[in-house]
């Protein structure tokens, strides 16, 4: 028999907002996701299995044929930044914003370089560069809030949802870099060899995120 369908799912936030999904694609867990140490789990359908991965992990699996379809973040996405990947339906949820934030009223230099202290490098290197800016990027995988307190950076990049963490940390949002929202992610690869089981799954959830209300 062919080796299942393999869709690469992120943990987290993201998780909770997917598993109604699956139950509308008739992809239904035999186990709990949450809550145990597996990462790869059979589903009701034995054309079907899930592997949940840490949200960064989930483009390289699915570029490198790890899984074949998954649902990823659009900020992570941004970061990968891959040719081998395709986002046939935004899912808009886990909406965000990717943001520059610096310290409350902080100016910054108008030439030389800016410290940025950010989980999104490439992102940041790219905006930057859009405005003519040259950045010491220091990639951090936490905890960004504080590198401007410290003294460790002038500014941020990161997602923002209500501004509370900035505002709780003495930052301010500055500029919006990209809205973020979720994706299905496939393969290029898998999107030819394996259409007939990917095509209804694009359908079914392109209608459900053309009727989504809080879209
Ligand atoms: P907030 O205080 O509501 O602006 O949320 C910001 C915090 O939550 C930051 O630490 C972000 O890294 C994280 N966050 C907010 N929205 C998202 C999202 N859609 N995906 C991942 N992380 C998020």
């Amino acid at each position: 028999m062919k080796e299942p369908l393999t869709f690469a799912l992120a943990k987290g936030r993201l998780l909770d907002e997917t598993l109604p999904l699956l139950h509308l694609l008739g992809i239904e867990p035999v186990e709990p996701l949450t809550g145990s140490r597996k990462l790869m789990f059979e589903t009701n359908r034995p054309d079907v299995r899930l592997l949940v991965l840490r949200a960064t992990d989930v483009p390289p699996y699915v570029e490198r044929g790890g899984a074949h379809l998954g649902i990823a973040g659009k900020d992570t996405l941004m970061e990968y930044d891959s040719d081998g990947l395709c986002e046939p339906v935004d899912l808009g949820l886990s909406k965000c914003r990717l943001m520059t934030a610096t310290r409350v009223g902080a100016t910054l230099p108008d030439t030389g370089r800016i410290t940025v202290a950010t989980k999104y490098v490439n992102v940041a290197r790219r905006y930057f560069a859009s405005k003519g800016r040259q950045i010491d990027p220091i990639k951090l995988y936490g905890a960004m809030e504080l590198a401007p307190l410290v003294g460790l950076s002038d500014v941020i990049v990161d997602v923002v949802d209500t501004g509370n963490t900035l505002k709780a940390n003495g930052l301010e949002p500055r500029e919006l870099i990209a809205h973020s929202s979720a994706r299905l992610v496939v393969s290029r690869v898998a999107m030819k060899t394996r259409y007939q089981q990917i095509a209804p799954i694009i359908s079914q959830l392109q209608q459900w995120a053309d009727t989504n209300a809080c879209h």
